[in-house]
């Protein structure tokens, strides 16, 4: 296991990604989409229970979250997401 460090100073455990990339989890709760139908403009979040310690909405439980109304997500976060991102600007052209 190795430990890298982000952008922000924090220490995370690195994770390769499918294209070898070293990344790092991002894991949090969000409102199941199944039983909590906020729309675009959040219309219906006065239907809902707000959990405080994961940000989102408790929505009234189906299969999909196993009752909870909240889901657990994780993404891949890459280390160097701006080095990535600069990698695809186009090359710079002209005389120094
Ligand atoms: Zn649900």
């Amino acid at each position: 296991m190795r430990l890298r460090r982000d952008s922000d100073g924090a220490l995370h455990k690195v994770v390769l990604d499918v294209d070898g990339v070293e990344c790092f989890v991002v894991r949090w709760t969000e409102s199941c989409s199944g039983c909590c139908e906020l729309g675009e403009a959040m219309m219906n979040a006065h239907h809902y229970a707000f959990d405080d310690k994961a940000h989102c909405y408790v929505g009234s439980g189906c299969d999909e979250c196993g009752y909870t109304g909240k889901r657990r997500r994780e993404w891949l976060a890459p280390f160097e997401f701006d080095a990535r991102a600069s990698r695809s600007a186009p090359p710079r052209t002209g005389t120094s």
